[in-house]
């Protein structure tokens, strides 16, 4: 079966609901087609189905979902496969999939299982989904489809700044920094960007449970724009990278995070 003449074909994973929804909308918005990658939730990702369709420019766009847990290998390759199927091509990667411990826990207290889960989902998936999607553009036959190949990973203002009580996630998130850089210099030969996107607090399921702590500080003056973030803020940022007008850059932070990153005296 000859692969279908699609558009530069993304692949987002985490796309069901919160930031991943809107990078997936803001690349429909872009002209891509996207693999819209969920791990249990079908309805939300339909929901994103709907809304990319919604926002497509021209009909060589596809979308397509795809059930599949970043941190399981199989699923990965499963993956990487579903997008040669589906689109013919893969041009894009943005690694967003993540998630926080199932319980905040004092690194005194914090259990090795939830390690091993959190570092699976953050650090493990997204590091051998690019490395299985990077070996597929090295190996030549990628080469013909696209000028210029990208990864985006989604890491965290956790990356850098401590949080006693979620010490697995904030490891996962130094780990995928390094991830970016690692990648970055290893395919920057061969005209392959990678940039990390680091958020700041965004609203979405994940901090839904922090909401009330994070209103007062807020409040209170620890993010210098004075507001949440949004999933659109996040989105707006990653259609910038795809547009390819963020050039000369790869292994760059880009923090999404309305200054909170800023150190104040
Ligand atoms: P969210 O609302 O909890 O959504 C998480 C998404 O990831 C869902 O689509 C979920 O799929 C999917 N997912 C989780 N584990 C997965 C796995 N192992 N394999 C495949 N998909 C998986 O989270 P979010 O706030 O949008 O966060 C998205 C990314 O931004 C994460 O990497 C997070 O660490 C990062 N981030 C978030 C914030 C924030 O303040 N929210 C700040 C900094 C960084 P289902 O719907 O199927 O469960």
């Amino acid at each position: 079966m000859n692969p279908p003449n699609t558009s530069p074909a993304l692949l987002v994973t985490g796309a069901s609901r919160g930031i991943g929804r809107a990078i997936a909308i803001h690349a429909a918005r872009t002209g891509w087609s996207v693999g819209i990658n969920y791990r249990t939730n079908v309805d939300a990702a339909g929901e994103t189905l709907k809304a990319c369709t919604e926002a497509a420019q021209h009909e060589r766009q596809v979308f397509q979902t795809i059930r599949g847990d970043v941190s399981v290998a199989t699923d990965r390759k499963n993956l990487m496969q579903f997008m040669i199927d589906a689109f013919g091509r893969i041009d894009a990667l943005v690694n967003n999939a993540g998630m926080a411990p199932r319980e905040r826990r004092d690194i005194v207290d914090a259990t090795e299982e939830s390690f091993r889960e959190v570092v699976n989902a953050n650090l493990i998936g997204p590091y051998f989904l690019t490395q299985s999607v990077a070996r597929h553009w090295l190996s030549g036959t990628a080469r013909s489809r696209s000028a210029s190949f990208i990864v985006v990973n989604v890491s965290s203002i956790s990356a850098e700044v401590v949080s006693l009580n979620r010490g697995e996630y904030c490891i996962s998130k130094a780990g995928l920094s390094m991830a970016t850089k690692l990648w970055a210099t290893r395919l920057a030969p061969h005209g392959i960007s990678v940039i990390e996107i680091r958020p700041g607090i965004i609203e979405s399921d994940m901090t839904a449970g922090a909401k009330d702590k994070y209103d007062e500080l807020i409040a209170d003056g620890l993010i210098p724009e004075r507001r949440w973030g949004t999933a659109d803020d996040v989105g707006k940022v990653v259609a910038a990278v795809l547009k390819n007008d963020i050039t000369y850059s790869t292994g760059s932070i880009i923090h999404v995070d309305g200054g909170l990153h800023i150190q104040k005296l």
